[in-house]
């Protein structure tokens, strides 16, 4: 055997598994398609400002993510509060208002509406068995309905529908019609709350890394060196119980085992020998991602602070349902210049809206986005100093995101699959994580579980 373990994937599931096991004396190679590492976390420089950096995969770290704030603490990675204590923005049907604190203004008999529908929903969050989520009470009945189903059924005012009907884009990336109930509670579950997965001071939107997400990744290989090789995306995988033989275009690898940590839809594309069980399969063919366009408009400075906005808003007018104020802290120490970054909003086109807009051209989608930022902050949105956009559908090596989702009748009839090694073949991935599934706190512990249910069936290192 050339190695012990090769992983598929530099993503921060993939870096942590092959960190984990190094740091065990293991000799592990990791082989990644694209010329970076960090997958779906991916930090760039602002244009025209290349002194700032802004996030367009993978952002936000929420106070009870303990594996992602672990893993930033021992880089030294620092971070800066989402929530500025000024007032967010909410609109549903032609109505604006705004709102400070978790509780968006949409009218006593709406939020009331809302208000019941969320406490209905932690119940059956409660149920959900997070390490079995087919093992569930009620699972087949709760599988075989959409999340859309559901909000018909329990929610009576339009605009408390539309609440949870956005809060799903925003967090799963398509519509409640495209979801499996149970699904919509495993990862609400898994993330602790539907609301919580909605909320930025104290939720999952709670802070930023300074100086971008992105730098985890890097600091993770950074670690493991050379182990690391890029543009080499695996095409082949050829498996027994003698090993692997894991090929790319150029490369072929040998190693006793195998850890993927590619997005499940992704793994289809790879060619497996002998092939993989239907049951494995079939899993990850209905594991589809979420699709969205993340847009930064750059401003000279963040000037919907001085009408006490925070920049956080939501709602119902296409293609943007959901902003957020994305202007660097000032850099500290630095000279006066730094003193003023240039004010940020960052507008995420998701699901049907991002598919639709795909197919417009650059400039139409940014007229379309500066207009929704305007009817939100004034008319000095329409003119950005410059304009980034990342569509992260179109990602050859990622095809959209936030993260995979499943409908109806998956998690029950072949969810299962999903964790469960295929021989020396293992699985990784925020997909596989069982708590805050999806996120990159999920990554972490999918690394690391992947990482000891491997050196579990190694001889010592
Ligand atoms: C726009 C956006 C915003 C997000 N916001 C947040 C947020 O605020 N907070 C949060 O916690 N999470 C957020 N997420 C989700 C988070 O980024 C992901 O959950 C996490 O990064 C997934 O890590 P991973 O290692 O599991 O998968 P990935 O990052 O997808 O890593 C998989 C790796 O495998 C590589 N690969 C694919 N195919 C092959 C192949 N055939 N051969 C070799 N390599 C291959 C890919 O290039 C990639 O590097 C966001 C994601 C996006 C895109």
């Amino acid at each position: 055997m050339q190695h012990d373990i090769v992983v598929v994937g530099a993503g921060v599931s993939g870096l942590v598994t092959a960190d984990r096991l190094t740091t065990q004396g293991y000799d592990v190679v990791v082989l990644e398609a694209r010329d970076r590492v960090g997958g779906r976390t991916h930090t760039v420089p602002v244009p025209d400002h290349p002194e700032y950096r802004i996030d367009v995969g993978g952002q936000w770290v929420g106070p009870d993510q303990r594996a992602l704030l672990a893993e930033l603490d021992r880089f030294g990675l620092t971070t800066h509060d989402q929530d500025d204590g000024r007032d967010a923005l909410v609109s549903l049907r032609g109505s604006l208002r705004r709102y400070r604190g978790d509780t968006p203004k949409i009218g006593a008999v709406a939020l009331a509406d809302v208000g019941q529908a969320l406490w209905r929903f932690d119940r059956l969050c409660a149920r959900v068995d997070l390490d079995a989520p087919w093992a569930t009470p009620d699972a087949v009945r709760l599988d075989a309905q959409t999340f859309e189903t559901w909000i018909r059924r329990n929610l009576r005012t339009s605009q408390g529908r539309d609440f949870f009907r956005i809060g799903c884009e925003a967090v799963f990336a398509t519509t409640s019609a495209n979801l499996s109930l149970l699904h919509a509670l495993f990862y609400s579950r898994s993330g602790t709350s539907f609301s919580h997965l909605l909320t930025t001071g104290g939720g999952a939107q709670h802070a930023v890394v300074d100086g971008g997400m992105a730098q985890l990744a890097e600091h993770l290989a950074a670690g493991l060196g050379d182990r690391v090789r890029l543009s080499s995306p695996v095409t082949a995988v050829e498996h027994g119980p003698g090993g692997v033989v894991v090929r790319t275009g150029a490369d072929v690898v040998r190693a006793r085992r195998t850890v993927v940590t590619v997005p499940p839809a992704l793994v289809a594309g790879i060619a497996f020998a002998p092939p993989l069980p239907p049951v494995r399969d079939a899993v990850q063919r209905r594991m589809p991602h979420g699709s969205v366009i993340k847009c930064h408009a750059v401003y000279p400075t963040p000037f919907w602070r001085e009408d006490g906005l925070s920049g956080e808003a939501a709602g119902d007018t296409g293609p943007v349902k959901v902003v957020f104020d994305a202007t660097p802290p000032a850099r500290s120490g630095a000279g006066p210049d730094d003193a003023s970054p240039p004010g940020i909003l960052v507008a995420f086109i998701e699901g049907a809206d991002a598919l639709e807009a795909a197919a417009w051209t650059l400039e139409q989608r940014k007229n379309a986005v500066v207009r929704v930022l305007a009817g939100y902050v004034g008319d000095r949105a329409l003119s950005p100093t410059s304009f980034n956009e990342q569509d992260w559908t179109a990602e050859e090596w990622t095809r959209g995101c936030y993260g995979a989702h499943l409908p109806p009748g998956a998690w029950t009839q072949v969810g299962r699959a999903l964790r469960e090694p295929v021989g020396v073949v293992h699985w990784a991935g925020t997909e596989t994580a069982t708590r805050w599934c999806g996120y990159i706190d999920g990554a972490i512990s999918s690394g690391e579980r992947a990482a000891r249910e491997v050196a579990a069936l190694l001889p010592e290192a």
